[in-house]
């Protein structure tokens, strides 16, 4: 029996994401609306239709989903209380609320991943520097612990890398919240295995790629991944992880190259930077793709259609943006999230594609230093 196609799409939050959806949501048959803080927000130039109000704030939800067909995400700092009473009121939410959890969530996402034995790194989850699990966790380690607040971080604001195992107490207690207290591995390199899947539970993979991170943030994404031989790994890795969130739309896994193999860094729930680069390098770019499964349609193909794809995030610096500029850079796409420039903000990306990977690298980040990105070029 064919699926119930739901052509009305609202987005919880309008930053790049929703933004990326809006542009191509017509390609699709999808009819979008966006929660936004503001008018000024990113994905208010490219909606159907804006709702203005805070995410959590249960008449702002409410307008939104009576709007729409089937509500998705655009972030993660969403309340599950009110999520869970727009369930009950019959709102469709895609991702459901038993996924988004281990998205939203770092604490709850480590232990069920560990309990289903996949490879997380060693941890422990506290809500206090007095909790008897925290000692026994350092004491066992050889090096200071990564410490993560289970909720609410993003863009690396939220994961802090003591020095000394004895600022860990301190810096927990500071923190006042539920944290995730984990080893910090060394790392050969960070990959990101990116996936759809459709309201019929079909999982489609796009390639791995490489990420290539500064400041706990994302600057660089590379199709190939240097790290090909670790494919197979990663997509039936991504599959086990498909399967127990049972998520609908994209799924991205973050994960680390260590030397025992692949660690699960973190799983998202919606389209991700590590996927911009399907924009111009895959036969179905990921907003589309997301749209299409959230939507109850088929799924597009996955597969790349570039030799070789460079993505480059922008980040304001102490000057301002120049977009145009990144424009005049041949073989740049540029895409610019309409935002007010700010230092360290993220501003836009650059991708460009080629046969040589050397060129695609020059390209990307010719056009993303053009443009007046703060971050560099790292081997
Ligand atoms: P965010 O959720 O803010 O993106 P992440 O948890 O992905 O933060 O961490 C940001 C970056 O910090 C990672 O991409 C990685 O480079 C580094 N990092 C995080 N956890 C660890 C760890 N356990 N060991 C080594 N490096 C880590």
């Amino acid at each position: 029996m064919p699926q119930l196609i739901s052509s009305r799409v609202g987005v919880v939050g309008a930053g790049q994401l929703a933004r990326m959806m809006g542009e191509v949501a017509s390609h699709v048959g999808v009819e979008l609306s966006v929660l936004a803080l503001s008018e000024d927000d990113a994905a208010v130039a490219t909606a159907d239709r804006v709702v203005i109000g805070d995410p959590g704030d249960p008449t702002a939800l409410e307008t939104l989903a009576r709007a729409v067909d089937v509500v998705t995400f655009d972030h993660e700092l969403v309340d599950f209380d009110l999520l869970n009473a727009m369930a009950r009121d019959g709102v469709v939410l895609r991702p459901d609320v038993a996924a988004l959890r281990f998205a939203v969530d770092k604490a709850y996402q480590r232990v069920h991943f560990a309990a289903h034995g996949l490879p997380v790194p060693n941890f422990v989850v506290v809500a206090s520097p007095s909790d008897p699990t925290l000692a026994t966790f350092l004491d066992g380690l050889a090096a200071p612990p990564v410490v993560k607040v289970a909720r609410g971080g993003y863009d690396g604001r939220g994961v802090f890398f003591p020095d000394h195992v004895n600022d860990v107490a301190g810096l927990i207690a500071s923190l006042g919240t539920v944290v995730v207290v984990e080893e910090r591995l060394d790392l050969r390199g960070e990959v990101a295995q990116l996936m759809v899947r459709a309201l019929d539970g079909e999982v489609a993979h796009y390639p791995l790629v490489s990420t290539v991170q500064s400041d706990g943030m994302c600057v660089e994404v590379r199709f190939p991944s240097d790290f090909s031989t670790l494919a197979a790994e990663a997509a039936a890795l991504g599959q086990r992880i498909a399967d127990l969130v049972g998520a609908v739309g994209i799924i991205a896994i973050e994960l680390f190259v260590t030397d025992a193999g692949l660690v699960i860094n973190e799983v998202a729930l919606r389209p991700h930077n590590t996927g911009h680069w399907t924009i111009e390098g895959a036969a179905t770019d990921q907003f589309s793709n997301h749209l299409r499964a959230v939507s109850g349609q088929r799924l597009g193909s996955t597969e790349p259609v570039v030799a070789h794809a460079v993505m480059v995030n922008v980040v304001g610096g102490d000057e301002p943006a120049a977009p145009n500029a990144a424009m005049a850079v041949v073989g740049a796409f540029v895409h610019d999230y309409g935002k007010a420039w700010r230092p360290g903000r993220k501003l836009g990306h650059v991708t460009a594609v080629d046969d040589d990977a050397g060129r695609a690298r020059v390209t990307a980040w010719a056009g993303a230093m053009a443009y007046g990105t703060r971050t560099r070029e790292t081997a």
